[in-house]
């Protein structure tokens, strides 16, 4: 099948009570780690790419490697997301360019403002049958190069979510209710630590998730910041030469919790990276005479596969549902 938006896969993630995995793409291995994956699990998929991504691998190539994907994983559902679009600009260069999906940023700017480039990105793309993502609340934490401290971030307010949302005509809504974006979301203040002295964030406001969903029935959330960091790669991280001290995510649990509500997109970028980072420190441990790129690139997009799997199967719950 060709692109498709997420209208239809959000529709049956809302009514089936899971998530759809968003996984920010920027090279090839990383391309074919996610849809192998959801091509095995049968799961449908949103392939993002964030401005840094474009600034990485060039917009053409990324498209693509995913159109290649496409082509590929005939069975998979692929919708092709603009994260977090910064401007109407770069909205419509990538509406222009072949993406089914765009999200426009404005968060960080008044309520009105956020809902007049919102509505202007928004008529632009539906009249080219692309949908679009909004944002209304502000993650903490660092994406590409846009970093919000922890003073500076808050939660969504659900009483302006409504107004919001039939005013710009959005097709989903991305909310802040505790995620966080990078490997660092929680400092150690804001944590607890258990027995094994692990640290422990405080837990998601899901009190503001049923609110806004009880104000927007039937409506999309998409939560950012989603990677849960598993310790075992920040451990193979550190074992071989890195040093990652306090990285720390969203429990998976919690996440498993929000997909079986109203959030209908999660978005893991870090995950990936950390993956990637810890398969070929440990690789390049083992084996200090190799330097062919495909050595270590091999099981390095083995790893993507195998977590985007277990995230399908156990975070998201939308293995079969393609
Ligand atoms: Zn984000």
């Amino acid at each position: 099948m060709p692109l498709v938006t997420t209208t239809e896969m959000f529709k049956k993630a809302y009514d089936g009570g899971y998530a759809v995995g968003a996984f920010n793409v920027n090279n090839m291995e990383i391309v074919q780690g996610i849809t192998e994956a959801c091509q095995e699990q049968h799961a449908p998929v949103v392939l993002q790419v964030s401005k840094g991504a474009r600034a990485y691998a060039n917009h053409t190539y990324l498209v693509k490697m995913v159109e290649a994907a496409v082509q590929e994983c005939p069975d998979v559902p692929i919708a092709l997301h603009l994260d977090h679009g910064p401007d109407f600009e770069t909205c419509k260069s990538c509406i222009d360019g072949g993406f089914t999906s765009v999200m426009i940023d404005a968060s960080s700017k008044p309520f009105d403002e956020n809902v007049e480039i919102t509505k202007k990105v928004v008529e632009y793309a539906h009249a080219h049958g692309v949908v679009v993502e909004a944002e209304l609340g502000t993650l903490a934490g660092v994406e590409d190069d846009v970093k919000v401290s922890a003073e500076d971030s808050s939660y969504t307010r659900p009483e302006e979510v409504e107004e919001f949302v039939s005013r710009t005509g959005c097709d989903s809504l991305a909310i802040a209710i505790g995620t966080s974006h990078g490997a660092y979301k929680f400092t150690p203040e804001q944590c607890t630590r258990n027995e094994q002295g692990i640290l422990v964030p405080p837990p998601l406001r899901f009190d503001v998730l049923e609110e806004v969903s009880k104000r927007l029935p039937g409506f999309p959330i998409v939560l950012h910041g989603s990677s849960s960091v598993p310790q075992k790669f920040v451990d193979m991280i550190n074992a071989h030469g890195g040093k990652m001290p306090d990285a720390i995510g969203i429990p998976e649990e919690e996440l498993r919790q929000a997909a079986k509500l109203s959030v209908c997109k999660i978005n893991i970028d870090s995950d990936i990276r950390l993956a990637i980072t810890a398969t070929i420190r440990e690789y390049f441990d083992e084996h200090p005479d190799h330097f062919d790129p495909r050595q270590y690139l091999k099981p390095a997009r083995q790893a993507v596969k195998d977590m985007v799997a277990h995230k399908l199967i156990h975070v998201l719950g939308c293995n079969g549902k393609a």
